[in-house]
């Protein structure tokens, strides 16, 4: 297996933990959660990534800008999601 998702901390392929299908705007979406392999970095990405939408949320707040137009159910793991055309 090639190493297509690297942790950006560490650079070990991160595990898929769980994949999800759902259908939105006509398309097929998947959304793969994925976890790096190691609890401690995860755990130390889980703190950025918080930091992050801390951050994010105050921009979006100053800006006024529609909440709804960013991913608020973002939890502790990454998603990434994959739009497959089929
Ligand atoms: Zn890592």
């Amino acid at each position: 297996m090639d190493i297509s998702n690297p942790c950006f901390r560490c650079g070990k392929q991160r595990i898929v933990v769980s994949t999800k299908k759902e259908r939105l705007a006509g398309s097929w979406v998947t959304t793969t959660v994925t976890s790096c392999p190691d609890p401690e970095c995860q755990k130390i990405l889980n703190k950025q990534m918080e930091k992050e939408r801390v951050a994010r949320e105050t921009l979006v707040g100053l800006n006024k800008l529609p909440v709804n137009s960013f991913g608020r159910k973002r939890k502790d793991i990454i998603l990434k999601k994959r739009v497959s055309v089929l």
